[in-house]
Order: structure tokens, then sequence, then C-alpha cells
């Protein structure tokens, strides 16, 4: 790409993805809930959109063309509760051994479940799996185009042939889906851009609803309108702004179609589990998404349990009523399509600066039984982990004289052992509590603030030149005790507490576009089960640091101290604001998998887990795998049977590596870049 066309492309981007170039705004309020009206569309039984619950689904990882295999797992899946179960059809063949599945699933009386047939590059299969399938998926950046990375400027009319292009291939598969009543996904991946829509709109959100609005058009001028979307992402922030892009385009264009959220790639575990939340439940959030699968590298059955606890809290929430400050367009970015950290304050708090564009800080809740001892341990231990985090602040509650009493001796002995440490006194309590609290604090936040003594209690903090911490129950009121603290030219970071983090997101939004810079601390309620915790936290803390909001985050669990410290940096690292360990991009794997991707992640996770920064995809196979992988520093690749491919960035630099060699290729290409540190 020529470096004018370069800059035309990004201005272009820029100007349509402003607030003022779309003359609709994805949801009418971003300060309130309200599930966006879809039309329903009918896969097989299943409706999608609409009132219809947000369905739940996953993919089989089996070879499409073993039935037996892919028939038991698609079983699994369904016990789990998984209501759409797709299956990977990258040829003709793949696509008519779905029909021998399906005739499986019917005879073991599964026969309403609906089958999706999930395609890349090959119109044919879809052709033939839109005779067994409910509904077919098809990537608007692989269905005709082969991908060539050619840089190439389109003339208009160049551009136009090669819709007229796409159209002749796609309008024989619009007639079938129509004459056979069956739905089409129209599912764009960030990674497998064409090469037409990545020269005309870079590799940005806006070409990932262009390239699906392309096929769209199509299809509706064909009269077929039975579309559900998908923009998925391995980045949580492209995958949310895409999301809400393509919504508002669509309120412009008069669309009303359902949306099937996901985050590709998002990995295993806890760190699976969090990207995950973050994207899709912080769209949900919004009141965007009518299904949801959740790509984990681990077996898809389980990944429902996951779907369903993150669409419980939409079950039966009630709209809220739009805000009257929603009119005011107060919030502190341009548009929610692109990211911008909120401007804050920044200020010193003890031996730490938080605020401005200082790293989001990490505020520890120590539990009350813990002593000093425990407490440096398990913080240190975790530093180590983390590979030398930077110094945080440790919250105390002080509720009593007793409460008081062991803080002051936690941070006498706290203060000869450590300075990567600063203390935040929590006071639940009367006005003396909170003055003797400030005496040794480097901030306090007095929860239950009088309003004749609040005076008194600021006047203090002043004279001793000690931060304040606001905290209410709603933006409202926090932002008058905010207002009341800056006006005393005292340091402020201003926080929200309420038991249900589903409905505090907004709330936080609210303060945010309030307008005052103070830095602002997001507090994530307690959760009664782990799971429950790591999704909402990561939802709610994830959720709001991806729209810029949020200088410091704190996770008020039932955990020890060490694991809701590794939560908390597993959420910020999932939120692409503090990296602390190895980042691991690794696909779901499915039918066209050439290798075991579980142990194999599980494996290389074990040898490159320490190298602090460092990203590494592991991908399945070479049909999606490199476009997939993102912004990986390396990628490790199915390649053929027995042989994988290493890539550096986007660059395939050696191939064909025996599997048995190839995890020791990978650390020796590590080393080779000047990545490996020694374990
Ligand atoms: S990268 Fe290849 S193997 Fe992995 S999920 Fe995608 S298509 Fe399947």
């Amino acid at each position: 790409m020529t470096r004018r066309r370069e800059w035309y492309n990004r201005f272009r981007m820029l100007e349509t993805m402003t607030a003022p170039g779309l003359r609709k705004r994805y949801v009418p309020d971003v300060f309130s809930y309200r599930r966006r009206k879809t039309r329903v569309v009918m896969v097989g039984k299943v409706g999608v959109g609409g009132d219809n619950p947000v369905r739940l689904q996953s993919m089989t990882t089996t070879d499409t063309l073993d039935p037996e295999a892919t028939f038991r797992q698609s079983v699994r899946m369904i016990e789990a509760g998984c209501e759409l179960v797709r299956i990977t059809a990258p040829t003709v063949e793949d696509a008519r051994a779905i029909g021998k599945i399906k005739e499986m699933l019917v005879k073991a009386g599964h026969g309403d479940v609906p089958l999706v047939a999930d395609i890349h590059f090959n119109p044919a299969a879809a052709a033939e799996a839109a005779e067994f399938c409910e509904k077919v998926r098809i990537n608007p950046g692989n269905f005709v185009d082969t991908k060539r990375f050619a840089v190439k400027e389109y003339t208009d009319a160049a551009y136009a042939a090669e819709i007229e292009r796409i159209e002749e291939r796609f309008a024989p598969l619009v007639a079938k889906l129509k004459r056979l009543k069956r739905a089409c996904r129209i599912g764009t991946n960030h990674g497998s851009l064409s090469d037409r829509i990545m020269n005309r709109y870079g590799d940005s959100a806006l070409g990932m609803v262009e390239s699906a609005l392309e096929f769209a058009r199509i299809a509706e001028k064909h009269d077929y309108r039975e579309l559900i979307f998908s923009m998925k992402a391995s980045n949580p922030k492209v995958m949310i702004a895409a999301y809400r892009l393509l919504v508002a385009r669509m309120n412009e264009l008069g669309m009303d179609y359902p949306l099937h959220l996901g985050v590709t790639e998002a990995g295993d575990g806890e760190d699976g589990r969090i990207k995950s939340a973050i994207g899709i439940g912080s769209l949900l959030e919004d009141g965007l998404g009518d299904t949801i699968r959740v790509s984990l590298t681990e077996d898809p059955e389980f990944e429902i349990p996951v779907c369903r606890e993150l669409v419980k809290p939409f079950a039966d929430r009630a709209p809220q009523e739009a805000r009257p400050e929603a009119h005011k367009e107060k919030f502190h970015c341009a548009d929610f399509y692109s990211y911008a950290r909120r401007k804050s304050d920044h200020f010193d708090v003890g031996p730490i600066m938080v605020g401005g564009h200082q790293l989001v800080r990490a505020f520890l809740r120590a539990p009350a039984p813990m002593t000093a001892g425990e407490l440096l341990t398990a913080y240190e231990a975790q530093l180590k982990k983390a590979q030398g985090a930077d110094p945080e602040i440790v919250e105390f509650d002080v509720k009593d004289e007793r409460s008081l009493a062991r803080f002051k001796s936690i941070r006498e002995e706290l203060r000869s052992a450590t300075s990567r440490l600063a203390f935040l006194a929590r006071v639940e309590g009367p006005i003396s509590l909170a003055l003797k609290a400030a005496e040794i604090a480097h901030v306090v936040c007095w929860a239950t603030p009088i309003e004749g003594d609040y005076a008194a209690y600021l006047k203090t903090l002043k004279e001793k030149n000690i931060a304040n911490l606001v905290e209410a129950e709603n933006a409202e009121t926090a932002k008058k005790l905010e207002a009341a603290s800056r006006y005393k030219n005292i340091h402020t970071i201003v926080s929200l507490r309420g038991d249900d983090a589903s409905k505090v997101l907004q709330e936080y939004r609210l303060l945010a576009a309030y307008g005052a810079s103070s830095p602002i601390l997001i507090r994530s309620p307690r959760e009664k089960t782990t799971d429950e915790q790591i999704l909402r936290s990561a939802t709610l803390i994830g959720g709001l640091l991806c729209d810029g909001v949020g200088d410091a985050v704190l996770i008020d669990a039932e955990l020890p101290f060490a694991r809701n410290v590794e939560l908390l940096y597993n959420v910020l690292q999932g939120a692409g604001v503090r990296i602390t360990k190895t980042e691991f991009v690794s696909c779901p794997s499915c039918g066209r998998t050439l290798f075991d991707l579980q142990t194999t992640t599980e494996r290389i996770k074990k040898r490159t887990g320490h190298l602090k920064g460092v990203k590494i995809a592991i991908m399945g196979c070479i049909v999606n795998g490199p476009g997939e992988m993102a912004d990986a520093d390396f990628g490790y690749v199915g390649g053929a049977p027995d042989a994988i491919n290493l890539y550096v960035g986007k660059d395939c630099v050696q191939k064909g590596i025996p599997f048995a060699k190839a995890d020791d290729a990978l650390v020796e290409l590590i080393k080779k870049h000047g990545k490996w540190v020694d374990p």
C-alpha cells in the first residue's frame, strides 16, 4: 500500500468511525441497559433474536470425516445445553458427512438441535452442507477470495467488478438457502479480511463491518434476510469496536439482524474465560447479542457452562429508562468505536502515582485474618510470578478500634519490610475513626460520610496531605462528594459500590461522563462462586477498561489474597492494559486441526510461560491459523499432518518441522530473536 493510500484509508476510517460521522448510534443510550430489538431468524426450530433467550452454541473439534466421533461429541455438547451445534465442512465430502451425523442425531432423538456448517474458501461445500444443515456460516474474507497479501490500488470500477464477482459465486448459495429455508451467518474474522478490504479499509473494525455488509447487500438484493452476523477478533477491544460499529451501520441502513458474539482464539483456562467475558460480557451489557459462543482450547462441552454463566444476568433483566444525562453526550471519548483512555489527573499516593498516563493500578484487598508476614509473602510470591509487577495499594477495612489497631500494626511492620506498597484505609464508622485512619494511611475512603462532618474530614485530609477515595452507591452522589473534595484541592479518587456487577457498569460510564477528571477506581463486587467472580469481574473491569474508563481496579472477592491478586492481574492482562506474563493465543481447534491442541498448548505454556510480554500463537491449521493469530510475536501452526510451521509475526520462517522437534525449534526461534530469558 502506498503511503498516500494508507493515510487516505486511515482518514476515511477515522471519518466514518467518529460519532458525528455516523448518523445513528449503536445504542440510544450507553448509560442504561436495554436489549437491542432484532428480527427473529429461525435456525431450524430454534429462534435467534427478538425476544428469544440468548442462544448458547459451540463447535465440534473432531474430524468431520469421522461421523461416529463427531456424533458422540455433538451429543455431549447437546447434553451440556448446547442449542446449536457447529461442524466444520472444509470440503464437499465433509459436508456430506454432516448428513450422516444429522441422521445419527435424529435417531438419537436430537433431531431438533440445529446443525451449522462452518465454511471457509469453498462455495461448493456450502451448497452441499445446506442440504443437511439448518444454518451455513460463511466467512466473507475467504468465501470467494483467496488471500495473496497483494497490495493494490482499487479504483471504484475495479472494486465494483470484485463485488460483481462475489455476487456470481454467492447468489446461487443464497437461492438455495432461501429455497430450503436455511439461515446464514456472515461471520467476519479480524484475522482473515480479504485483500480488497485490507487495501481499502486497512486492518480495521470498519473493514470487518464493510466486509460483512458487502455480502448482506447481495443477500438482500436477492430478497433473502435470514442473516445473523458476527465480528470476531482475538483482541477484545477490536471485537467490541467492530460489533458496535456494525450495529451503528445497520441502524443507518435499516437492518435489524441478530448478532452472534464471540472472541476468537481466547485460549484455555482462566485466561480464555476472562478474554471471552470481557468481549462477550461487555456487549451483552450494551444490550447486544442473540447467540454466543465461547471459544476455548478445551473440549467443546466445557464451553457451554461458561456461556450459560455469561448470559445469566440478562435472562430477566428489565430495560432501564433512558437517562436524561445520555442526551448530554459527555462521555470522555468521541465515540465507542475506537479505544481512547479517559484523561484523568495524576498524583502520588505514598510511593505510587495514580491516574493520568500511569499504569492502571491494582488495589489489593487484605483479608481480615491476615498477618503482615503472610500478606507480604503472598504478595512477593505473586510479584515473582508477574516478574516484578509495579508497586500497588493494599486496602484494609477499618470498622472499629480493633480493626484500626490491626491496620496500624500491619502498616508499621510492612513499612520496614517494603516500600512497594501504599495503604488505603476503608472506614465504615464515625468520623473519629476516619480521622484516626488518616494518621496512618496514604489514602482514606470514608465509606459512610455524614453530611455535616464531611467538611471536617476534608479539612483534616487537606492538612495532612492525604488522598481521598470517594465512594458512593451511584454516580450522582459520587459526583457531589467528589466536587466537595476537589474544591478543597484534595487529591481525589472516585469509585462506586454496589453488590450487582451487572448493573454497576453503566453507572461507572455515567461517572466518567460527568466531566470531573479524578482517577476512577473500578470496584468489582463479591460474587457467590469463583466461576461467577472470574466472569463478572472480567466483564465489569475489562469492559470498562476497553471503554477507556478506569485508573485502578479492585476485586472484592472471597478468595485467598494471592489468588485474588492473580485474578486481578489476569483481568488486567485480558483487557490488554498490563502485561505480567506470556500471552497465548490458541485456536479452539476443529475438524481441520492437525495436532492435539490441548496437550500441545499445555506443553508450550510450560516451557514459555515465564516470558513476560511475549505473545505466542498456537494454531491448528494453516487454513485459518496464520490469519487469525493476530499480532502474535511467534506462531506455532499445523502445516501438514505431523508437521509444524513456525512464524515470526505474520511471516512463515520454518516449514514442515517434524512435530516431535517443533517445541525445541520454537524455543530456538524465540532465542534467536532475543526474547528468551531463562526460567
Ligand atoms: S485455526 Fe484451523 S484448526 Fe484452528 S479452529 Fe481455526 S480452522 Fe480450525
